[in-house]
């Protein structure tokens, strides 16, 4: 509480998700938000997806394989899951959410939209930010410019990003990713109360 600054009297919910579509860029505000807020609590994942070059276990993801994911399924660890693309899964652990919610001290998940969902529906407390481009042509422009899917994986991705942008009005604030520095901070002051 200290550290962001939240006056002790201010009743803001404590967990704040941040979805959006594909290719906005939620990651990389996370990202941001994780080297120059260190006074906010970021939920690390668990994924069966394989680590990225320069990606840390128990930092940006805990990476499991699909024997322990069941596991943490069927022992209810998870506050939320999602296969996302149709590829992996992805899930957010219940304990630190728990604690830091106990404690009074408020975390950012970085989700997809069927676990912001799945928040909304058990924590309806939670405040939901819907991370959106500043055009639909930027955000073809952004997928394309990544380069990191092939042809026809984009235009799925696109597809599925039109429907994820109708999503928005299910949530309690849109922040636009028109700059990365700027959303984040917007993100982190809205956190703030
Ligand atoms: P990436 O593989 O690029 O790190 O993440 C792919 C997608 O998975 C992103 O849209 C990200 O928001 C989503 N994601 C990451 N962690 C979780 C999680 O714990 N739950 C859900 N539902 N989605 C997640």
């Amino acid at each position: 509480r200290e550290r962001l600054g939240v006056a002790s009297t201010h009743n803001r919910p404590p967990l704040t998700v941040l979805a959006g579509p594909t290719a906005v860029g939620k990651g990389t505000v996370a990202a941001y938000i994780r080297e120059h807020f260190p006074g906010v609590k970021l939920s690390v994942s668990v994924t069966t997806r394989a680590p990225r070059p320069g990606e840390v276990e128990g930092q940006h993801y805990f990476f499991v394989d699909d024997e322990r994911f069941d596991r943490m399924l069927a022992t209810d660890e998870l506050l939320e899951w999602a296969t996302v693309h149709n590829s992996h899964r992805y899930g957010t652990p219940r304990g630190p959410v728990l604690e830091a919610a106990a404690n009074g001290e408020p975390m950012l998940l970085e989700i997809d939209l069927q676990g912001a969902r799945q928040v909304r529906a058990s924590m309806p407390e939670a405040r939901l930010v819907f991370l959106t481009p500043p055009s639909w042509e930027e955000l073809v422009n952004r997928l394309v410019g990544r380069g990191t899917e092939g042809e026809e994986e984009r235009s799925r991705r696109l597809e599925t990003a039109k429907v994820e942008l109708a999503s928005a009005e299910e949530f309690d604030e849109i922040i636009i990713n028109d700059e990365v520095p700027r959303a984040a901070h917007r993100l982190v002051e809205l956190m703030r109360g």
